[in-house]
């Protein structure tokens, strides 16, 4: 495209707010070149538009779209979501985290490669409509990068990693790593377009603490900073997570029964009890601070279960986070408890 003779595009609505936190009744965003030049007043609007030289063509003069009742604000940013479950049945009333997560994985399981793309795709154009523009999506399938480049919007899609037995964390990477060079050769002109002009990014994510073995995390966090990317987690989602790391929980050993992928040669009890590094009275924080595995590389959703001293923790490692809270009050675990982490504000 030649941008110096692209025309311009003058967009009016009730109210224009801009990403430093001003607001302008009836005014307009005027851009040029593919970008925002100006915000006008409907005043100066008027008079850019009047000012026009009237023996241009229609195609060279400026475009006007006129969105009454409406307000242009800059894209909003979802720092967690997993799109390609978009179209799975909603989350039944009361539901506890892990009572919804068997069901999910249960209602999802016999779904094919093209259900998770249509659900994806849902999801991207809701979010779309909801005025997000950026993501920073976590899925076992990677479809959200395809949804969001034909889309349009920008972000971040981790590709998800399990695996507790850190005996094979060699081999689960490997594994890993083929999935991802499968996402990315196969990936639509619109998604190879998006990756290359730095629009979306395919990074790692490891699921949580209580499904990726320290071992396995860190392959993950090398495999990120070895090629600029942030990874993205669950952290301290729920009072079960922390028990489980901290000491036990069978609701938990229960659900990862159920969900992880079975081994004939190591039946789960057996793997559960070779996890020596659970049960050593850390919290989820302090298990991945132990691990060298939390840093400023990391965005960690979630987040519920923080002491003052894992706050401490979390702000000296840098780490970012993404607080959830609707999810967290849907699934009924709590609210993070922003109130200790004041004083590093
Ligand atoms: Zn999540």
């Amino acid at each position: 495209m030649n941008y110096s003779t692209s025309p311009k595009l003058l967009i009016k609505a009730s109210s224009v707010w801009t990403a430093t936190g001003q607001s302008f009744a009836r005014a307009s965003v005027l851009v040029e070149a593919g970008k925002i030049a100006a915000i006008l007043s409907e005043e100066q609007s008027h008079r850019l538009i009047e000012s026009q030289d009237q023996t241009l063509s229609a195609a060279d003069r400026i475009e006007v779209i006129d969105l009454p009742n409406c307000v242009i604000t800059p894209g909003l940013f979802n720092l967690h979501t997993h799109l390609d479950y978009s179209q799975a049945p909603a989350i039944p009333e009361n539901s506890s985290l892990f009572t919804w997560m068997a069901q999910l994985v249960a209602s999802t399981r016999p779904w094919s490669p093209d259900d998770f793309a249509r659900s994806a795709m849902a999801g991207a154009r809701s979010a779309a409509l909801a005025g997000t523009t950026y993501l920073v999506d976590s899925s076992y399938t990677g479809q959200a990068a395809e949804a969001m480049a034909t889309v349009g919007q920008k972000g971040l899609v981790g590709l998800e990693l399990f695996g507790l037995d850190e005996t094979l964390a060699e081999r689960i990477f490997e594994i890993w790593l083929k999935r991802y060079q499968s996402l990315i050769s196969t990936a639509s002109g619109a998604l190879k377009e998006a990756i290359k002009g730095g629009q979306i990014a395919i990074t790692v994510a490891p699921h949580a603490p209580y499904t990726v073995a320290p071992g396995l995390w860190a392959k993950a966090k090398d495999w990120a900073r070895g090629h600029s990317l942030m990874l993205t987690a669950h952290l301290a989602e729920s009072q079960e997570e922390a028990d489980w790391i901290s000491s036990h929980c069978s609701v938990l050993d229960q659900y990862l029964a159920k969900v992880m992928p079975p081994n004939v040669n190591k039946p789960f009890p057996t793997l559960l009890n070779e996890l020596l590094w659970r049960g050593q009275k850390r919290t989820p924080t302090q298990h991945l601070k132990h691990f060298g595995l939390l840093d400023d590389n990391l965005i960690a959703a979630h987040c519920v279960k923080l002491n003052q001293e894992d706050f401490e923790i979390f702000a000296q490692s840098g780490a970012a986070a993404a607080l959830c809270r609707r999810s967290n009050e849907r699934l009924l675990t709590g609210a993070a408890n922003l109130s200790l982490s004041l004083i590093h504000i």
